[in-house]
């Protein structure tokens, strides 16, 4: 009998930027292998409704290019959004919204998985920050 193990941690990081793709790939990996779970699952969560958390390439060209979209998508600035009226970010809402808040990974053998152009980030859409929190647990045997 394996007892379930529930581990759990935050991230703190401050943006630079109003729009701006952070790697945190790292921090979670180290988390995972302090956290002792040999077999289970990883939970990288942003308690945030402005942000967002991906997976993917840490590549300069391609980081542009994911934020160049989001912004395509979600239209910063515009009349359009009704919540600009009483806050001036309705967009990274609406990124928040359609991109998610969150990510799980699987954890087999002690190591987070993730493909080799998997890199965790987290999506800032309303930065700069002085604080953002980023939880993650990790859960398992
Ligand atoms: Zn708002």
């Amino acid at each position: 009998m394996h007892a379930l193990k529930v581990y759990y941690k935050e991230i703190r990081i401050s943006t630079h930027n109003r729009f701006e793709l952070i790697d945190i790939t790292h921090e979670v990996e180290q988390i995972v292998e302090e956290s002792g779970v040999r077999n289970g699952m990883c939970l990288v969560f942003a308690p945030h409704a402005t942000a967002a958390i991906i997976a993917n390439e840490h590549e300069s060209g391609l980081i542009s290019d994911i934020l160049t979209k989001i912004k395509e998508l979600t239209d910063p600035g515009s009349s359009k959004w009704r919540h600009n009226i009483i806050d001036d970010n309705a967009h990274a809402h609406i990124g928040s919204a359609l991109i998610g808040a969150d990510r799980v990974f699987p954890v087999i053998n002690g190591r987070l998985v993730r493909g080799t152009w998997q890199n965790i980030f987290v999506v800032e859409m309303d930065g700069p920050r002085s604080l953002r929190h980023i939880i993650v647990m990790v859960m398992g045997e």
